[in-house]
């Protein structure tokens, strides 16, 4: 029986551990968390609760069992990120960034480099372990991030410079980073371990000269501004970093010459999750204004479900809810097949999905009627989380779509591969950002 969606036991004992540990130790923390003016104060305000599902292995839980991790599945890290979201998609996003940040040491990193930073994040008895996944820079130039990979040399695209020492053998890091969850930690002194995307042929472009960077907390040369305060996932901290002559050790350098390879893989394993992620919210926003529509009588003698227009709503709602939660599935089971090289898959079911969010909590916002603005009430912090999806982990116009259509542009691409379950390769073929062909159609249309 290949096809079936029934949970396992093991499945269904994930989902109810995840689902009490959302309910009864997550949620009574969310409200003040999102309220709190101080982003980083509302960090703070869920480290209890952090440590806690670090002890039930949702932290670091996808690090193989090899190097103490929990060694989940893709598949079965969906079961839990779809409850802990439907209450809260800022806290899971700092799960998640462990999963970016440590993922690229795991496919790409030598395994004495596995050895040293694997194993103390996966058996941190404090459970207080983070690991922040450091690539975003500010729009303008130098930085960007959506066209990381532009063939221009420096000062496009990352702008974070690592030159080598060779006399010392160490790496020097320049420049910003911003946008980067997890990456001040606790105490904005930094998180455990920071892997960062920076540049180390300032003339190669960057799908040649980039390269990643592991900084663990405690080195010279790293300053953490005040987090970013934003319109959702309030409870998960993104940092503006400042990196002035920091020295790292050669063997914290991995991917070089790779480190495009590594964000592209990266984001494409995050895709699938950002998806369920967005289911999570989608349900609850679901929940909600169901039990609304079944309550709420507007001074009429029958709850207003029985208007037709608000019934078949909330049937739209349903249906994008149950087609969201099979594609992320689907995406995540590709995932597990293919050691996460699924770059069509896995950017198509974040977009659909965080898509699918907006509209469908906004539908959820209809049936409500203008109480749904009412802040006491929850949906108005839902569209807040919603908006954040379609942008954040890779952004969807920009880092995501571009690996769909860079493999379907592939010649050799089967468009019946995914259906099938068989490879879509992906790599340095890929065309990159600003590609002579995109180039040369954008002029074509001008
Ligand atoms: C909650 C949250 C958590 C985050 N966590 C992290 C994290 O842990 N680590 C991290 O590094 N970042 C993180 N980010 C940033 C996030 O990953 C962004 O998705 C990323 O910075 C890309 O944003 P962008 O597409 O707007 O890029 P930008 O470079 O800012 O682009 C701006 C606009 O220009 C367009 N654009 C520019 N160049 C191109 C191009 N070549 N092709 C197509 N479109 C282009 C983009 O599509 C976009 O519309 C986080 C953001 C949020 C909100």
């Amino acid at each position: 029986m290949p096809i079936d969606f029934t949970l396992t036991n093991y499945q269904r004992r994930l989902q109810r551990i995840a689902r009490e540990f959302a309910n009864e130790i997550l949620a009574p923390l969310i409200r003040a968390a999102d309220e709190d003016p101080d982003p980083q104060k509302a960090f703070q305000a869920i480290k209890a609760a952090y440590v806690e599902s670090y002890k039930l292995g949702f932290a670091t839980g996808f690090i193989p069992k090899a190097y103490g991790g929990g060694g989940i599945s893709n598949t079965d890290l969906q079961i839990v990120v779809e409850e802990i979201c439907a209450v809260d998609p800022g806290f899971a996003t700092v799960l998640l960034v462990n999963g970016l940040a440590l993922m690229p040491i795991v496919w790409f990193g030598s395994e004495a480099q596995k050895q040293k930073w694997l194993v103390p994040a996966a058996s941190d008895p404090r459970g207080e372990y983070l690991a922040g996944w450091t690539v975003s820079e500010r729009p303008g130039a130098p930085g960007g991030t959506a066209n990381f990979d532009g063939p221009a040399p420096y000062p496009a695209g990352i702008g974070l410079t690592a030159k080598y020492d060779k006399a010392n053998g160490e790496y020097v890091l320049n420049g910003r980073k911003f946008w980067p969850a997890n990456a001040g930690g606790w105490d904005l002194q930094g998180a455990d371990v920071n892997v960062c995307i920076v540049r180390t042929d300032p003339k190669a472009g960057g799908s040649r000269g980039l390269s990643a960077a592991i900084v663990p907390r405690g080195t010279a040369g790293v300053t953490y501004e005040e987090p970013i305060s934003k319109l959702g996932h309030r409870l998960c901290q993104n940092n503006s970093m400042i990196f002035s002559n920091c020295r790292v050790p050669e063997e914290n350098i991995f991917a070089i010459g790779n480190g495009d390879l590594v964000v592209n893989k990266a984001f494409t394993w995050s895709g699938p999750v950002a998806a369920i992620a967005s289911v999570g919210v989608a349900r609850s926003a679901y929940e909600y204004a169901l039990s609304w529509a079944k309550t709420y009588t507007g001074g009429g003698e029958q709850p207003i479900i029985s208007h037709q227009i608000v019934a078949y709503t909330l049937a739209e709602v349903a249906m994008k809810v149950e087609a969201g939660r099979a594609f992320a599935w689907k995406a995540a089971h590709y995932l597990d097949l293919h050691n996460a090289d699924g770059h069509a898959i896995g950017p198509m079911a974040k977009v659909f999905c965080s898509e699918m969010l907006f509209a469908a909590v906004y539908q959820a916002m209809k049936v409500v009627g203008v109480n749904s603005l009412d802040r006491s009430l929850p949906l108005e912090r839902y569209l807040r989380e919603a908006s954040v999806f379609p942008l954040y982990d890779a952004g969807n116009i920009g880092m995501q779509m571009r690996k769909i259509c860079a493999v379907m542009a592939d010649p050799d691409f089967d468009p019946r591969a995914i259906a099938a379950s068989a490879p879509t390769p992906f790599g340095k073929r890929a065309p990159p950002a600003e590609s002579q062909a995109f180039g040369k159609n954008l002029k074509r249309q001008i």
